[in-house]
């Protein structure tokens, strides 16, 4: 038996090597791909290899890229494919079952992340599968990285809609968490969707209408429902059905009941959650992904419930409300906040734009501030 301190220095130890694995700069990375993008049609033309190739190499420096391309396989295009369900230390679980190891020369590699949801590529000749890339992200969710204030945590990936989950009453609604939750989705390309839960407990279904209009006006698909009543729940399965989601927003809105009341078979755990590993270790399942009967696939992993806007600047705050863009200002790099002619500023007073969105763009840019 191992003792409490063993565990919590094999905990400690297991924290360092995720944060490791998992993190990752979101602006190098963006960086990263577009120079990748940029270098494609040369490299293509010089030595032949499909853009896949670059994934992970394109994140080295060049000497290392050298190094890592002569232990790689020469095609990484033609290799099997699978999905990330879970992330463990040095390894990963896949939608195959199977229990994968990662190639050295990427662990070994500063730049090399993988996250759940994450779609690699692997050979397998013998013994489990081994991971040799991480195919380009379509999205991802992130947030600031505790351990380094430059770089961000990748905490899934791929994801194809993320529902921001909020309750009418207990906890009371409060639409600024959503504006808040749609500038940190929009920051990793997630496609948004709001489900407004416990409406059993509120009588004025008018007051929620007018409160969710902003959003439906910014085509932000709104879902009103009741996941103890099971009300409501047909529409927002509809919307999920066969993507990958996650479910963000603060502890008690009821993200867990709602996932239960939309798979009421009782969900599978896809990335095995194991105490123990092959070798009668102690290990943590760090994140999961589970499937819902109707093949739609849900990330819950520990962190994922709550996302920081931390490290965004006020041009990233001002481009994602969306609806301030073309409403004519006098200075192209108005902030709307106290400039002469702002166009956002009349149409707030002429009720054209949502003032509790305006107050939240507000308070968003105000704790960006030093
Ligand atoms: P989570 O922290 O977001 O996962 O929230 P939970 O699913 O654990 O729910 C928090 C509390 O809210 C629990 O006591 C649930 O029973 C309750 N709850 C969840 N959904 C509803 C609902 O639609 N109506 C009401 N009245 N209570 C709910
Ligand atoms: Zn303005």
């Amino acid at each position: 038996m191992a003792s409490e301190q063993d565990k919590a220095r094999m905990r400690e130890r297991a924290a360092r090597m995720m944060a490791h694995l998992v993190g990752r700069e979101e602006e190098q990375r963006r960086k990263q791909e577009s120079k990748a993008r940029r270098a494609a049609p040369q490299r293509r033309r010089r030595g032949g290899r499909s853009d896949d190739d670059d994934v992970v190499f394109e994140k080295m420096p060049r000497r290392a890229a050298a190094k890592a391309r002569a232990g790689a396989p020469a095609d990484v295009a033609a290799l099997p494919r699978a999905v990330v369900v879970a992330v463990h230390h040095g390894r990963v679980d896949l939608d195959t079952g199977a229990s994968a190891r990662i190639a050295s020369r990427l662990l070994v590699d500063p730049e090399f992340r993988v996250a759940v949801g994450d779609e690699v590529a692997f050979t397998a000749t013998e013994g489990p599968p081994r991971i040799e890339a991480v195919l380009p992200r379509r999205s991802w969710l992130s947030r600031p990285d505790p351990g380094n204030v430059h770089r961000d945590l990748v905490l899934a990936a791929n994801v194809d809609v993320a529902v921001i989950t909020v309750a009418v009453a207990d906890p009371p609604l409060r639409p600024g968490l959503i504006d808040r939750f749609l500038l940190a989705l929009a920051r990793g390309g997630v496609a948004p969707a709001i489900c407004v839960n416990k409406v059993d407990l509120v009588g004025d279904a008018a007051a929620v209408e007018r409160e969710m209009a902003p959003y439906r006006e910014l085509q932000v698909p709104v879902f009103v429902c009741s996941a103890a009543h099971g009300s409501g729940l047909e529409p927002l399965r509809a919307h999920l059905r066969g993507k990958l989601c996650v479910f963000v927003g603060h502890s008690g809105v009821g993200k867990s009941s709602l996932l239960n009341a939309l798979d009421p078979e009782g969900a599978r755990a896809v990335g095995a959650v194991r105490e123990f590993d092959g070798k009668g270790r102690h290990t943590t399942s760090w994140s999961s992904l589970r499937q819902l009967a109707d093949g739609t696939r849900v990330i819950d992993t520990p962190g994922i419930r709550a996302l920081g806007l931390e490290r965004m600047d006020s041009v990233q705050v001002r481009t994602g409300f969306a609806e301030f863009a073309g409403v004519g200002c006098r200075f192209a790099d108005c902030t709307h906040r106290d400039e002469p002619d702002c166009g956002v500023r009349a149409a707030v007073a002429a009720g054209r734009i949502s003032a509790a969105r305006y107050g939240s763009y507000l308070r968003v840019l105000q704790s960006l501030d030093p």
